[in-house]
């Protein structure tokens, strides 16, 4: 570990100039109306779209901020629930950074941090949430020695105590969500298809921390930030690869300054491992699919083109876009520990998402993000729908032949 994490410590009121400038112009409502073909998708913030009331997008929280600050306004349950709505998947940063140079989500991110300093953040549903992390160090409140198990039964190495060419770095709820099991088997079959060494921490992998961060416990976070990056350098491991995009986002953002080790997403490595020939797709795929950007994957770290080329790679597979994509695309609605604390209201958000993918007449929509798979598959059961949820690696891996 290179430094201490406390060093990379923002507050609320380094982002004044942002706050207090927004000119309330609502570029951050909607989406880049240029690369959008119908207007019935001109929208771009969840929560905004869903509630209606200017408080409940970016430029809305923006207000807050600053009247909060000047402490012109005190923080009642209302304002509670226009900061929690907020799935923070960075429409809004998307639309107004370019044009005003501002960092709104970042704004409403620092937001909760000082509500959970001040001790009047959270709300009544995320406190299980917190026990469960406190208590298992895992975000479903499950046994560690549980992750032990995933060794024999998936065929890698113990990373704790062997060393390994790439250190899979599973995430809770690919480790713990018996339906999520599929997606892990072809994650480590592809990887060993492609000639890897791989490996995993078992019980020494923690939750990464990423519920605590969007949530506003930064020390907590820490505190998970900490210990995972020191047991995952200890591993020696070359690359560290990650499974979920929550995970992918965390790392990316937070660790890499302070690993050694390099870290990948896994779409990352394997449309690399597809392109210098160390995996074929040669079985061929039926359908027409859809990519859906996960805001993590996708907006935070700007991964858009590697699933693509995934996808391009399988023979037979039809690709279209979402009208939203890439930059614009809508979230699925599980963003911001938001619906776990409104289900309802994330599960609409799921279900527009559906819409889309009805509407650009996709037989699947294809991700690789556990908590987009989880919410997606609510909003094709809310809407009935024909359409399916796929994640990439269980589809590719059905692609691919062995070496
Ligand atoms: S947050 Fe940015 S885009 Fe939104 S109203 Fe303020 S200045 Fe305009
Ligand atoms: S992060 Fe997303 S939900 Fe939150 S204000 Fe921005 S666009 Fe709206």
């Amino acid at each position: 570990m290179k430094e201490n994490l406390t060093k990379a410590r923002e507050v609320l009121a380094q982002y004044r100039e942002d706050y207090a400038v927004c000119s309330k112009c609502k570029i951050c409502h909607g989406v880049n109306v240029q690369e959008v073909n119908h207007a019935r998708f001109f929208r771009g913030c969840p929560s905004g779209a869903c509630f209606g009331f200017e408080a409940y997008y970016a430029s809305g929280r923006m207000e807050l901020a600053r009247a909060l600050s000047l402490h012109e306004i005190e923080p009642t349950d209302q304002y509670k629930h226009a900061l929690y709505t907020c799935m923070e998947c960075g429409s809004c940063q998307e639309q107004c950074y370019p044009v005003k140079q501002m960092w709104p989500l970042r704004v409403i991110e620092l937001l909760r941090e000082k509500a959970v300093a001040e001790g009047w953040g959270l709300l009544p549903e995320h406190e299980p949430i917190l026990k469960r992390l406190e208590e298992t160090d895992n975000f479903y409140g499950k046994p560690q020695a549980d992750r032990d198990k995933l060794i024999k039964e998936l065929g890698v190495k113990d990373a704790s105590k062997e060393k390994c060419k790439v250190l899979l770095f599973l995430g809770c709820k690919y480790t713990f969500k018996s339906e999520m099991k599929e997606t892990l088997k072809s994650a480590v079959s592809l990887l060993k298809k492609a000639g890897v060494d791989v490996g995993i921490l078992g019980s020494k992998e923690l939750c990464c921390g990423a519920p605590l961060l969007e949530l506003g416990d930064r020390d907590f976070f820490e505190a998970f930030a900490v210990e995972n990056i020191k047991r995952i350098d200890a591993a020696g491991a070359e690359t560290v690869i990650t499974l979920c995009s929550h995970c992918a986002s965390v790392f990316g953002e937070e660790y890499a300054t302070y690993m050694e080790t390099k870290t990948q997403h896994i779409t990352q490595y394997l449309s690399e491992a597809l392109a210098n020939g160390n995996l074929k797709a040669s079985k061929k795929a039926k359908g027409t699919v859809a990519w859906h950007d996960p805001c993590r994957l996708g907006r935070r770290l700007k991964v858009y083109d590697e699933p693509r080329a995934i996808l391009d790679a399988i023979p037979g597979l039809k690709r279209v876009e979402f009208e939203r994509s890439k930059g614009n695309a809508m979230c699925c609605g599980g963003g911001g520990m938001a619906a776990q604390a409104y289900p309802e209201y994330g599960l609409d958000v799921a279900k527009e998402r559906v819409f889309e993918a009805e509407f650009v007449e996709v037989d699947k929509i294809v991700t690789a993000c556990p908590w987009c798979e989880e919410m997606l598959q609510n909003g094709i059961d809310g809407r009935k729908s024909k359409v399916k949820i796929e994640n990439i690696l269980t589809l590719l891996d059905e692609c691919v032949g062995g070496k």
